[in-house]
């Protein structure tokens, strides 16, 4: 099929093919804000939006942090909107101006930062905002399997993407042991014997139990809670090992609110589920009906 094209054809369908996939990325952000906007992830199976970036759509981590930080940016500032179609401004650039963007200084900055490489835009950050762009040494550490493996692990049970970000966390906590000798007691369930929870917590596998109906498992490994099937306030037993189960966070939220629908003012639910126009609340979550 290209064989055929000439110089100057080939030329031309190539920018017009490159355009065409920026106006398709634009796009697929847009689509991605009213998924998130109606939390359609959770209904399905996934412990964020992010995750739901990962395993539904297909895209790698750094995919995944690029368009998310994107869809953020452009609710915030909707010049930043047609930059991105026309390819004057790149999805990284953008993940870059992330922490300094805003509605006010939007024109003066986004006119700087245009057709710039990456390399560039870190170079005008790093002058127009030293307090914030900070310089950043860079550590080197060769990883084996194991290291490799360690990291993999201790990434999904913190919920933190970021290496950087995660060993600075750990070192914290290991400083923070250190210094003080005192046993952290953990956190028990309310209502539900320490003993119990073990239970749930061994038969469950250390993940989040709610499976979407297209039999997407929610993969959360952290920040898991003790559901009650049957909740406690309607007589549900903390006790019958079938009336409990592991949510993650966002998930337990969300049968919450499906329990209680009148509950508006539970402080624990910030974030309401847009359920659809003339959807009934119930449906389609039979990820929370089956054991
Ligand atoms: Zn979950």
């Amino acid at each position: 099929m290209f064989e055929k094209l000439c110089n100057e054809t080939l030329l031309v369908e190539t920018k017009a093919a490159a355009l065409k996939e920026k106006i398709q990325t634009s796009r697929v952000l847009d689509y991605l804000v009213e998924v998130d906007r109606r939390r359609l992830w959770l209904k399905e199976g996934y412990a964020s939006v992010y995750d739901f970036c990962i395993r539904y759509l297909g895209y790698s981590e750094g995919e995944t942090h690029r368009r998310i930080q994107a869809c953020r940016l452009i609710q915030k500032v909707v010049e930043v909107k047609p930059l991105l179609e026309n390819g004057t401004l790149s999805l990284t650039s953008l993940t870059l101006l992330s922490p300094v963007l805003e509605k006010t200084n939007a024109p003066d900055l986004l006119h700087k930062v245009i057709n710039k490489s990456s390399r560039e835009v870190v170079d005008i950050l790093a002058k127009e905002f030293p307090e914030k762009i900070q310089k950043k040494e860079i550590l080197k550490i060769v990883l084996d399997e194991e290291l490799k493996e360690l990291l993999e692990q201790a990434k999904k049970l913190a919920s933190e993407k970021d290496g950087a970000a995660l060993l600075k966390k750990v070192l914290k906590g290991f400083v923070r042991q250190k210094k003080t000798r005192n046993t952290v007691t953990p956190r028990h369930t309310h209502r539900v014997q320490a003993r119990t929870v073990r239970e749930v917590r061994d038969r469950d596998g250390y993940q989040c139990k709610y499976v979407g109906q297209n039999g997407v498992r929610c993969n959360q490994t952290a920040h898991l809670q003790i559901d009650h099937v049957r909740p406690y306030a309607l007589g549900g037993s903390s006790r019958d090992l079938e009336n409990l189960r592991l949510l993650c966070r966002a998930h337990n939220l969300a049968k919450a609110q499906l329990d209680f629908p009148r509950w508006e003012k539970a402080p624990q639910i910030t974030h309401r589920v847009d359920w659809g126009k003339g959807q009934k609340p119930w449906a389609g979550w039979s990820g929370f009906r089956t054991q």
